[in-house]
């Protein structure tokens, strides 16, 4: 069999046996081994490939929370704050204000079919100075053709007239249907439930609709770019379509990355979800990885939907929302432990990771399991008292780094206050715990691009420039670990992907410059190319 060396300028493992090297050796599609080139040539013929030979190769970045919907949500209109790109590479501008939101609206609003909803997705108000987003203002793009505008986080829509009569919202009694004095809809709607009557009105479901090959393309094409081999789908459907889809797109030999979708649970009855995660396990292969189950326990920070301890929100409510009562969870957690399965759970506030804590803590009494690898998803606020737990306990964590730049600010002067704001995404602290981490950006939440997120967690700083709690910052080594091992060890891959090691699958990131030898932040370092099991993506 061929030996292929990728000869570069430096090569980073993951592998502290063997950190280092001047290339990577390749043979069946898997690391023959790290080293100097006379040691791998005793394997046998080696061909050199020296197309990266200025370049740094690491592992394949690993993205352990993410959503495959990053490939959907871009047929619709882009409304942010912050400047995007869309997986084919296209920037879209942020918007500053209200008037620039209805401003891109009006653009669009003429083309294509009245009868047509025109969809947007990726506001986030809360950067609005409370200038409130509702009817009045969409009707004044137009009131004829129905408008629905996604909130970033996706649990909040804005419609306008023609939306909220197509649906029918005056005359439905949901709670998440928001009412103004006059008891008219103002056009904000909270929450899925009350979501459902207008994707039916409009025969449009944002949340199914990346059950689809082309979907996925573009979520891999998207993460491709930015360096990883292995992504999350961390809430799947697992509807029969949605398997079907994910079975397809992965069998393609050129699919770019290894995927990895989790079930929904809070959609399934627990025993039918079991069995749906166990049956779909057949199907895995090399880029298709069935086994996970997702909950989710709480909302949003900035939504003010996160459950939070004592003293509650600085500005607005008190409190958050559950997305099921908390022995709801306890139940859950419970059954898919006994069932055998990883559990990956949403837990945003510290009331959330209270509760999951409990959960398992009373089910490992019950049904012990070494190695479980239950993930705490997000856990933005949690205590030191908690990380303790969570290391006593054996579970793994996912910190959202990301939150910090696109939310800090806000944390800081609404919804946390200073004091939380410096243990917000404490990954200084799980590492001191020797706690397993990775790190995540959540899209379409915020954008797929792991050197940004790792960034994050050295930098801690704001959009706003603001650093917040400097002792939680990282090291560039242990966020680039976060980014490969330890991400793959979350999603119990770290026997195959995450560094690159003889014997494992042969993913590489291959960047412009060495991470761990130049001044230039994370975030700017280039990502030239990844391989796949050996084989280049791009088209280099
Ligand atoms: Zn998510």
């Amino acid at each position: 069999m061929t030996i292929t060396a990728y000869i570069a300028r430096a090569v980073h493992t993951m592998n502290p046996s063997q950190p280092a090297g001047q290339c990577v050796a390749v043979r069946d599609g898997r690391v023959l081994g790290v080293g100097p080139i006379e040691e791998i040539r005793r394997f046998g013929d080696v061909r050199i490939d020296d197309r990266y030979a200025d370049k740094v190769l690491v592992p394949g970045f690993v993205e352990g929370h993410s959503h495959a919907l990053e490939g959907s949500v871009w047929r619709h209109l882009y409304l942010g704050y912050f400047d995007r790109r869309d997986p084919e590479g296209a920037l879209w501008n942020g918007l500053k204000s209200p008037e620039a939101v209805q401003q891109r609206l009006a653009e669009h609003v003429d083309q294509g079919n009245i009868e047509t909803p025109l969809i947007a997705w990726g506001l986030d108000p809360v950067y609005f100075d409370d200038a409130p987003i509702d009817r009045q203002l969409l009707d004044a793009v137009g009131d004829s053709r129905p408008i629905v505008v996604i909130h970033a986080s996706l649990h909040v829509m804005f419609v306008n007239s023609a939306t909220i009569d197509r649906a029918g919202l005056s005359d439905l009694d949901l709670d998440g249907i928001i009412r103004g004095d006059n008891g008219q809809p103002t056009g904000v709607v909270e929450e899925f439930a009350a979501m459902h009557p207008i994707f039916d009105a409009l025969d449009f479901d944002i949340f199914e609709g990346a059950s689809n090959t082309q979907a996925l393309n573009r979520y891999a094409q998207a993460a491709r770019r930015e360096g990883v081999t292995t992504i999350t789908d961390l809430l799947n459907p697992m509807s029969d379509a949605a398997i079907a889809a994910l079975r397809e797109a992965t069998s393609a030999e050129d699919f770019p990355v290894r995927l990895v979708p989790a079930l929904n649970a809070l959609a399934w009855d627990p025993q039918a979800g079991s069995e749906r995660v166990q049956q779909a396990i057949e199907y895995n292969h090399e880029r298709l990885h069935f086994g996970l189950v997702k909950l989710v326990t709480d909302g949003a920070i900035q939504n003010f939907t996160a459950r939070l301890q004592w003293p509650g929100y600085l500005t607005g409510p008190n409190n958050g929302v559950w997305n099921a009562p908390p022995q709801t969870f306890h139940d859950m957690v419970a059954h898919y432990h006994q069932a055998g399965l990883q559990m990956h759970i949403h837990t945003n506030g510290d009331e959330a990771v209270g509760v999951i804590l409990d959960a398992l803590d009373e089910t490992l009494a019950m049904w012990p399991r070494a190695d479980h690898r239950h993930t705490l998803q997000h856990v933005q606020l949690i205590r030191q008292d908690q990380l303790r737990r969570v290391g006593r306990l054996g579970a793994c964590l996912n910190i959202f780094a990301n939150h910090i730049y696109y939310w800090g600010d806000i944390h800081l002067s609404k919804t946390l206050g200073f004091d939380r704001c410096q243990r917000l995404e404490p990954a200084a602290s799980a590492d001191r715990l020797g706690i397993v981490f990775g790190i995540h950006c959540d899209a379409p939440v915020t954008p797929i691009s792991p050197l940004f997120t790792a960034w994050c967690a050295t930098a801690r700083e704001t959009a706003g420039g603001t650093t917040l709690g400097a002792t939680e910052k990282i090291s560039r080594a242990r966020a680039l670990e976060a980014i490969t091992l330890g991400a793959a060890y979350t999603l119990r891959m770290d026997d195959r992907i995450g560094s690159l090691e003889q014997g494992k699958l042969a993913d590489i990131t291959v960047l412009n410059e060495d991470p761990l030898a130049t001044d230039t932040p994370l975030k700017d370092i280039g990502v030239h190319d990844t391989v796949l099991s050996g084989r280049p993506t791009g088209t280099h």
